[in-house]
This record gives structure tokens, C-alpha cells and sequence, in this order.
């Protein structure tokens, strides 16, 4: 098989190797795609696919989250991505739920200027027909969250890249060894001038040594999924409640976190012990998406808790109601994730080459943002 060269070879067909194959074609590159499986499986398509800008840590991250909903926007206008605008609530039940909405609005200007603002219950309530309203205090309405249905906009974006960047998208092709210019692959051996490592959950076998000191270690979730619900209903905004202010950087300066925190403790300790927040968003075909739960190690068993799959419904229906919950689906997911609430790990274990990883659970809210910072040399560690 004779050598190919291009300019730029990218390794993993999910989000972050898609976001990079992008920005580098979009700057002209000749660029090929390699994907182990036949089709993306990893954690790209298993998520909610929620772009999530209102929950990331204000300042660079945040504008860097903006930046990446714009781009989304952008593949939508080209393709028939399903890509609706629904923003989001977090309801608030309770005091101190409302309390640190109200400090982050009041100690985060730029979600000011985007358009954040607590909403009345009667108005939350126009704004999802799932919001319970039964005891709402008031709620956060973010305009800035797009909903993508994950199994399907991660194969939209690769054919995009195919059909309207001429990117060489080879699935079925792992990426075995790489010593610029030449990377080896179970389809034969090409040339570039730079790769992106985007290999998510496997950082063992390309430059484990670059993974080896970042404390990178797995995160697993569970996840739950309605059938379409009748009669064409519609969520509106995604939904979420108190736990979910726990969960995201967004919140973590705020000094009411704390009372919110001991509450939590004491009132759902299941909860806290199977890192549970509950959110809600919507597919293309009307089927609901429920999760998740976190549980953290380097490897991990295979199997499903049916008691954290019953906190995750028993929490999501104090906040919110839909015609049908009954569960379609149940599957778990994996992502790496970084300790001390680092967003990513950018790295260059060697001239050429970069690895890309570590985006935790916000991988399609920045993935496109980040990867155009990192093609165009701009990236600056947050
Ligand atoms: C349950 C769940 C819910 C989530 N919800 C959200 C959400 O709503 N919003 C959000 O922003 N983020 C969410 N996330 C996070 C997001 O899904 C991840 O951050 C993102 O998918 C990580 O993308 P990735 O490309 O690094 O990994 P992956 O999607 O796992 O892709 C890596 C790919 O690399 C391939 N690969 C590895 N090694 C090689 C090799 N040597 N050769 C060839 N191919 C190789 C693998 O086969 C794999 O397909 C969620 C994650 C999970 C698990």
C-alpha cells in the first residue's frame, strides 16, 4: 500500500477529533480522520447532547463555550443537524436553590449580557411544560443552550467534513504508532505534517507517558431514555434543578454554595455519594434523555446500579413532569476526566504532535471552540 501524506491527521471520530479535523480543514489543510470503530461508540454519542454554555467557569471557558455554539450553529445552516435553540431552566424549590441563582447572576455579568435572568414560576412553567410548578420559587432561564441529538449530529458533522471539506474520513482504522512524519495505521502507513491525539477513554496506548502525571482518571455514568412522547410534546427549554448547581464550575464561587451543599448532604446522601444531578433534555424524535450519575476510577465494572437508575427518576420527577417516563433505553458512559477542575488537557509530547483530552463532561458544549484555539495556535491554558 503506498505511503499518502497530508497536512494534518487526526486520531478519534468524536467530537474532539471531529471539532479538530474541522477547524484545520476550515483553515485549508489536507486532512484525514482516523476512527477505530466503523462508527463513532465512545462518549460522544452516549451524552445528552447538550451545548452547555450557562454551566461553564466564567470568564475564558465560558466565552470559549459561546464561541463553540456558534460553530454548531454554523453546521447546522450547512447540514440538516437538528440543532433547536431551547436555552435552559434551573428550577429552584428551595431557598437556598434560589439563593446562589441569584448570586451567580449577580457576580456573573457576561451571563447578564447573554440574556440570563430569574423568571417567575408562571413564566418557567410557559417556558417547559415539564416544569413542576407545584412549590417553584423561581427559576434561572439561560437562552444559550442548544439541544443536538447526539447519535445523529456526530455522524452529520464527519459526513459534513467528508462531503464539504474533502476531509478523508476513514473509520474501521486504528492509528497503531506514530513517529512524525509517519503515523502507522491498520490501514497502512501515511505522512503529515501535525496530528491531533483525540483518543478520549484511551490514553494507553498512543504517548501514555503524556497522560501519565495529569491524574486523568474515568468517569462513568448512567444514563435512562423515554420512547418519543405522544402526541408530538414538547420539552422547550432543558431542565434541570438544585443538585445541578453542585455539579457545574459556573456556581463554585458562589459563597451560598455552601448552604445548598449541606442540605443536599443531609437531605439526599444517595445522591451525593453517586455524584446524581438530574437533567432533562430532548432528542429529534421526541424521546426523552435522563441522567446521569458520576462514579470515578481507572477501570470500571460494567454493569448498571438499578437503585442509582431509581434516584435519578425519583429526583427528576420532584422538578418535572412529562406524559410518558416510562424507560426505552438504559446505557452507561465513560469519559476522562481531569482532576482540580481542569477543562482540558492540551499537550505536545513531541514536535507535531498534540493530545487533546480531558474535556470532562462539557466535550460537546467546547470541543469546537477549544479545537479552533489549539489548530490556530491561540490556545492559552484557562
Ligand atoms: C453520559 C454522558 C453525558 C454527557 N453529556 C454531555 C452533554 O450533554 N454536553 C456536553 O458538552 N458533554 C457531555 N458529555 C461529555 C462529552 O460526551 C465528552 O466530553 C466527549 O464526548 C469526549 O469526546 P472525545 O472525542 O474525547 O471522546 P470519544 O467520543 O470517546 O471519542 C474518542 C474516539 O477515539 C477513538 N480512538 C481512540 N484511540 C484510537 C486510535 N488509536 N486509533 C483510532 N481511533 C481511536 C475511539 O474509538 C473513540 O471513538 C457527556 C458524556 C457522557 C459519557
Amino acid at each position: 500500500m503506498p505511503t499518502q501524506q497530508v497536512d494534518t491527521a487526526v486520531v478519534g471520530g468524536g467530537i474532539v477529533g471531529l471539532a479538530h479535523a474541522l477547524a484545520a480543514a476550515r483553515r485549508g489543510d489536507r486532512v484525514v480522520l482516523f476512527e477505530r470503530d466503523d462508527y463513532a461508540v465512545g462518549a460522544s454519542i452516549r451524552n445528552f447532547g447538550l451545548v452547555w454554555p450557562v454551566g461553564q467557569q466564567p470568564g475564558a471557558v465560558y466565552r470559549r463555550a459561546l464561541r463553540a455554539r456558534e460553530i454548531w450553529l454554523e453546521v447546522a445552516a450547512s447540514t440538516d443537524l437538528w440543532a433547536p435553540r431551547t436555552g435552559s431552566l434551573h428550577l429552584a424549590h428551595v431557598a437556598d436553590e434560589q439563593a446562589v441563582l441569584e448570586e451567580f447572576l449577580a457576580t456573573v455579568p457576561a451571563a447578564v449580557e447573554q440574556g440570563c435572568r430569574m423568571v417567575s414560576a408562571e413564566e418557567a412553567a410557559r417556558l417547559s411544560p415539564a416544569v413542576r410548578s407545584e412549590g417553584l420559587l423561581s427559576a434561572l432561564w439561560s437562552p444559550t443552550e442548544l439541544n443536538v441529538d447526539p447519535r445523529r449530529a456526530i455522524p452529520t458533522v464527519a459526513r459534513l467534513l467528508a462531503e464539504q471539506y474533502g476531509v478523508d474520513v476513514r473509520f474501521g482504522t486504528t492509528v497503531r504508532g506514530l513517529d512524525l512524519p509517519t503515523i502507522d495505521t491498520t490501514a497502512g502507513t501515511w505522512r503529515a505534517e501535525r496530528v491531533f491525539v483525540c483518543s478520549g477513554n484511551d490514553f494507553e496506548t498512543l504517548y501514555p507517558e503524556a497522560f501519565a502525571e495529569t491524574g486523568l482518571t474515568r468517569c462513568k455514568l448512567q444514563m435512562l431514555r423515554t420512547a418519543a412522547q405522544p402526541g408530538g410534546w414538547q420539552l422547550g427549554a432543558t431542565l434541570c434543578g438544585g443538585l445541578t448547581l453542585l455539579h457545574y464550575a459556573a456556581f463554585k464561587h458562589c459563597a451560598s454554595l455552601g448552604a445548598l451543599l449541606e442540605r443536599a448532604q443531609e437531605e439526599l446522601p444517595f445522591c451525593r455519594e453517586n455524584g446524581i444531578h438530574v437533567l432533562l433534555s430532548q432528542t429529534a424524535d421526541g424521546a426523552l434523555t435522563i441522567g446521569d450519575s458520576h462514579e470515578y476510577a481507572r477501570t470500571h465494572h460494567p454493569f448498571e446500579r438499578e437503585s442509582v437508575n431509581r434516584a435519578i427518576m425519583d429526583y427528576l420527577v420532584s422538578f418535572a413532569q412529562a406524559p410518558d417516563l416510562r424507560i426505552a433505553e438504559r446505557w452507561t458512559g465513560v469519559y476522562p476526566s481531569l482532576p482540580g477542575g481542569a477543562t482540558e488537557l492540551v499537550v505536545r509530547p513531541q514536535p507535531g504532535v498534540t493530545v487533546v483530552n480531558g474535556l470532562g463532561g462539557a466535550g460537546m458544549t467546547l470541543s469546537f471552540g477549544l479545537a479552533e484555539e489549539v489548530v490556530s495556535g491561540t490556545y492559552v491554558r484557562p
